[in-house]
């Protein structure tokens, strides 16, 4: 804002005041357009602030300021204005139930009267909870509840009460992103698509409510993505089974499922920038992913996509212990050590320019062209080709990952463009089930070669409710010669039957077992099998009463 603005706060206030008097969508969203209209005749130049704040924001979601100003001193400036005590102050929000509600009544109550004192402008609230985020440094916290006492002591009760709650960003008034965008396409007379396709571009509301206005629907398509404004995310349906999703995309490329988080990286000169899914700056958090980005992607101005896992001698560990780190904003630099990150890259929609209009396959080419790998630190996401032909590749892929601990696969579409914000069926996701199954081994089958003595692969069944057992599937993944070699001892003493290389076992060691799906099969006794069976472990601790039935097999595979 250059020249200074005189349009009043209050009419800001209204606006909100009548957003929260209906509960319809529809009718939220013309009363926004209608204001959004008039600003843009009245005021153009506040069209992209006021826009934000319809949403109760001075700073969009993804912009690393805060106004970092906590609830204790929110409470001090409310108090000092009202002349109550903090402990009133909290005491009413308790009651009230909103912190807002707190601050309008104790304005109405209010001895002294703000008799000589200026309205307030929407640009000097604006002005003020800007500067409040800028401050920084020893005395930060005084200065910070001085700005916001200096707009109190000239708010009315219900100026007060949006004062307050944008500070806390939480304007309670039912706006979303959703209602805003309809505003913007009915205010400018624009299409509803394309102010999205605006939206997810570019993540700036204020920006797009005013190119609307100024440059109508051809202004709106000419936006494209920038590095340093993220982008939202491309995301993944479930997959029926691999065969089926293969087919219909013709041919995929299909990569290995990491249990991370998913960032958006970006690159502008010297600055890197890391974006969560939900678009917030982490980049404060992961200093060693900027490090590698700076090292291994030395080009500049790039927008990439990928997964950031933790791991523990080289194999990825729960996911629960990367929230202690993309949370933290102290002791960073111990907590590098203790839970180190590895980002795998699978993606790139800017580099040259906007890519992502160009179809995945070659996105893939790309991100090879430019990342340097560094083993543990720094890698690009496994990936194989596969067609109907040769799905087995897909497969071995998926038994693979979930071997090393990984969460499944990602079956995608070589041909499709980035679709920011979609869940389509473009970009799949296959997981392990997350129920297992105990069956019990009642079979087995030895290896050839080098694996002749131990058995390579068990025959495993389920109970009926007359307690026998009825097969349901072969599992030959999932165990490494050490656990190979420690079940053929186990079961050696439990062979009943001999026929070349096959072996009848008397039941009585249970595996728990993971899969991909219950499908129906004549092959086995129980009329079911699974899709890739996996071991995940040899179950000691309970018996062959407690293994799972055909009965329930049955309803899973109805779920
Ligand atoms: P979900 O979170 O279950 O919806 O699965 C989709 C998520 O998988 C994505 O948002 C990513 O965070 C994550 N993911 C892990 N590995 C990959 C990969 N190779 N390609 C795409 N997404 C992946």
């Amino acid at each position: 804002m250059n020249s200074k603005s005189s349009m009043k706060y209050i009419k800001l206030v209204e606006l909100y005041e009548a957003l929260d008097s209906t509960t319809k969508r529809l009718e939220k969203t013309s009363i926004l357009a209608k204001f959004l209209r008039d600003m843009g005749e009245e005021e153009p130049k506040l069209l992209p602030v006021v826009t934000l704040m319809s949403l109760g924001r001075i700073f969009p979601t993804w912009s690393e300021e805060e106004m970092g100003l906590g609830l204790k001193l929110l409470m001090k400036a409310i108090a000092l204005v009202v002349g109550v005590k903090p402990e009133d102050v909290e005491n009413m929000a308790r009651d009230a139930g909103d912190m807002g509600l707190a601050a309008e009544k104790l304005f109405k109550k209010k001895k002294q009267a703000t008799l000589f004192t200026m309205p307030l402008t929407i640009e000097k609230v604006h002005s003020n909870l800007v500067k409040i985020a800028d401050i920084s440094g020893k005395r930060a916290q005084n200065w910070k509840m001085e700005i916001l006492r200096e707009l109190f002591s000239s708010a009315s009760p219900v100026e007060a009460k949006y004062i307050t709650r944008t500070v806390l960003e939480e304007l309670r008034v039912g706006v979303g992103e959703g209602t805003i965008r309809d505003a913007i396409a009915e205010a400018f007379e624009v299409e509803k698509s394309v102010v999205e396709r605006a939206h997810m571009l570019t993540n700036d509301l204020g920006m797009v409510a005013e190119v609307a206005k100024e440059e109508g629907e051809a202004g709106l398509k000419k936006l494209t993505l920038k590095p340093g404004k993220p982008v939202k995310l491309m995301l993944a349906q479930l997959s029926p089974g691999i065969k089926i999703s293969v087919e219909e995309m013709g041919w995929a490329l299909c990569e290995t499922k990491y249990d991370g988080i998913r960032v958006q990286i970006h690159r502008l000169g010297d600055e890197v920038n890391i974006f969560t899914r939900r678009l917030e700056n982490i980049s404060n958090a992961v200093p060693e992913i900027i490090e590698y980005i700076k090292k291994l992607l030395p080009a500049s101005d790039f927008i990439v996509e990928g997964e950031i896992i933790v791991t523990r001698d080289g194999k990825p560990i729960s996911f629960q212990y990367i929230l202690q780190r993309v949370r933290r904003k102290y002791d960073i630099e111990k907590m590098r050590e203790k839970v180190p990150l590895k980002l795998f890259l699978f993606d790139v929609l800017y580099y040259n320019g906007p890519q992502i209009d160009t179809p995945f396959h070659k996105r893939r080419q790309i991100l090879e062209s430019i990342v340097t790998i560094k083993k543990d630190k720094l890698e690009l996401s496994s990936q194989v080709k596969t067609t109907p032909e040769d799905i087995w590749k897909a497969e071995s892929l998926f038994t693979e990952s979930l071997k090393a601990g990984h969460e499944g696969i990602m079956i995608k579409d070589p041909n499709a463009p980035y679709m920011p914000g979609i869940r389509g069926k473009k970009m799949l996701k296959l997981k392990e089930k997350p129920e297992t199954l105990d069956l019990v081994i009642v079979g087995g089958t030895y290896g050839k070669g080098k694996r002749a003595h131990l058995i390579g692969s068990y025959l495993l069944a389920v109970r009926d409710e007359n307690n026998d057992f009825k097969t349901l599937a072969h599992a030959a993944t999932g165990m490494d010669d050490q656990m190979l070699a420690e079940l053929s001892e186990m079961v050696e003493p439990l062979i009943v039957k001999k026929v070349g290389r096959k072996v009848e076992i008397s039941p009585s060691i249970i595996l728990e077992i993971a899969y991909s799906e219950i499908v129906k099969s004549p092959e086995y006794e129980s009329g079911y099998s699974l899709r890739f069976p996996v071991v995940k472990r040899v179950r000691g601790d309970i018996g062959l009463d407690d293994i799972d039935t055909v009965e329930r097999v049955e309803s899973m595979f109805k779920e």
